[in-house]
């Protein structure tokens, strides 16, 4: 029995993530009764922040920690979180990508800045990235909505379609430089998926012109300062979140009129048991699951000694060498093997955040590209790649502590197998997710919807996804 404070909410929503919440929030301003229901103790899914146990007061962020997409999200983007205290703090450098000479090649906000940083290849990156850039917010909703919806910038959209399809394998034959295609890289290396397939340019090219347009921003105070912002306001609007309320079968969920599932869709699948059409219990059954992150969060004394000046500016680092080496390693975390160098992010967000620091002690967030469910230790390879761009940065480490694949899954069900983008980034998956549809987000059982990541766009922190869905599921409740 759920113990509620809306005797008959308009909606359920299964599940408090960023998008769980942007569909919540979006029926709330429609003057909707809204109900979220959320397995952890906390809300906030990928958006959750922790204290250290060794380190008092300082504070790592569990899953997201860098927000180009919450910071670029056209949905958050008209919500008033600033007056629930999320405010966005900006380092020098967005990212950098240190490479073995001990340079390092630098996405900057400013375009200008980055293309002069590139050298040969800043013509490229205009061309590319720039490009992407200048139309972002005329593509914004059409690439951050369901793929085959018609587009509202049909010129824009198709202009910034065809690189974006492309592999990154073949993208990155324009650029001339190490530094170049290594930046591009790290950057398409955020689909986790193999380099050489179909649409692996897509994300490289979004997460850069967002950056370009709206940064890298971290969240002060981390980024639990998001959910905490978006539940604030939902009470506001007199929805409610309720936590430690894992749902398991339609049972367990008040009456409502529509219901929103920020799960996966084998989670969906689980959960309405027969009430599920045999097709689409086949169709959650073939939904595959992608490689896992394995993370270690340190708590650092003093500064990284990164050796490339600029990575001590950088609020992200993306630590995998050449584009060659990057693509490899993503090829064998896809193909279940654990590579000895695994392309691994890093984020230090007490450089754009100075109150991350406590008595000289700063946060550093990693995580490496692994196997699916991957059981082995990763800490000495995710160690190994820091030190190989910052030599003596074991030194430093005060306290470590691992998230290993199955660790993420036991805190959050979203997670499979540790995969952190709500299904594998195959070009299948990407164009049919979880269907091919102008409506993805609706399923066959009436009155309930999908509204997680495992919907369009995908992974990230921006809540379009749950928008989206909870757009579609207005058209219900205002019928
Ligand atoms: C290690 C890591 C690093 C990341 N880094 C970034 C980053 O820097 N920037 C970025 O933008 N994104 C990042 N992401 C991705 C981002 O966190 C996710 O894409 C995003 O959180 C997805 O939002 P969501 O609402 O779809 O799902 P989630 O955030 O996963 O939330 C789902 C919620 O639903 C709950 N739930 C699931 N099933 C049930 C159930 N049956 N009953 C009740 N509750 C349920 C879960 O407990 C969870 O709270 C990262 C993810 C990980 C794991």
């Amino acid at each position: 029995m759920v113990r509620t404070r809306l005797s008959q909410p308009d909606a359920v929503i299964v599940g408090s993530g960023p998008n769980g919440l942007a569909a919540a929030i979006t029926l709330a301003r429609e003057g909707f009764k809204v109900t979220v229901l959320e397995a952890a103790d906390e809300p906030g899914g990928g958006t959750r922040t922790f204290a250290d146990p060794d380190v008092p007061g300082l504070l790592h962020d569990h899953c997201s920690a860098v927000h180009p997409l919450g910071a670029g999200s056209p949905f958050l983007r008209t919500l008033p979180l600033a007056a629930y205290g999320l405010e966005w703090c900006h380092a020098e450098v967005a990212a950098a990508h240190p490479l073995d000479d001990g340079s390092a090649a630098v996405l900057r906000r400013d375009l200008a800045a980055t293309i002069e940083g590139l050298g040969a290849d800043g013509p490229t990156w205009d061309r590319l990235v720039g490009a992407a850039a200048r139309r972002f917010d005329a593509l914004g909703d059409d690439l951050l909505g369901p793929i085959v919806s018609v587009p509202r910038h049909p010129l824009a959209t198709a202009r910034g379609g065809v690189p974006a399809a492309l592999p990154a394998s073949v993208t990155v034959r324009s650029f001339t430089t190490e530094a170049a295609s290594g930046l591009f890289g790290g950057l398409a290396a955020h689909a986790v998926t193999r380099l050489d397939a179909p649409l692996s340019s897509a994300v490289g090219l979004l997460l850069a012109a967002a950056g370009h347009l709206y940064d890298w921003p971290v969240a002060k105070g981390g980024s639990q300062a998001i959910w905490k912002a978006m539940v604030a306001l939902l009470e506001d609007l007199g929805g409610e979140v309720v936590t430690g309320h894992r749902v398991r079968s339609f049972a367990d969920i008040p009456r409502t009129r529509v219901a929103l599932f920020d799960t996966t869709p084998t989670g969906l699948a689980w959960i309405l048991g027969d009430h599920l059409p045999e097709r689409e219990r086949r169709r959650a059954e073939r939904w595959r699951y992608g490689p896992a992150a394995a993370k270690v969060d340190f708590a650092v004394r003093g500064e990284v000694p990164w050796t490339a000046p600029e990575g001590r500016i950088a609020g992200t680092l993306h630590l995998g060498g050449t584009f060659d080496e990057i693509a490899a390693a993503e090829a064998s975390a896809v193909g279940g093997v654990l590579s000895d160098r695994p392309f691994t992010l890093v984020a230090q967000p007490h450089v754009a955040d100075p109150s991350r620091e406590v008595d000289g002690h700063v946060p550093l967030w990693a995580y490496a590209h692994v196997p699916h469910g991957c059981t082995q230790d990763v800490t000495p390879l995710i160690e190994a790649q820091i030190e190989r761009f910052a030599p003596g940065f074991g030194d430093r480490v005060v306290a470590r502590h691992v998230t290993t694949p199955a660790d993420f899954e036991a805190a959050n069900p979203n997670l499979v197998g540790g995969d952190i983008t709500g299904g594998a980034s195959l070009p299948t998956q990407l164009l049919a997710r979880p269907r091919l549809s102008p409506d993805p987000y609706r399923t066959s059982v009436p009155g309930v919807w999908l509204c997680s990541s495992s919907t369009p766009p995908g992974g990230g922190v921006h809540g379009m996804c749950g928008h989206h869905a909870a757009r579609s599921a207005l058209k219900v409740l205002t019928a």
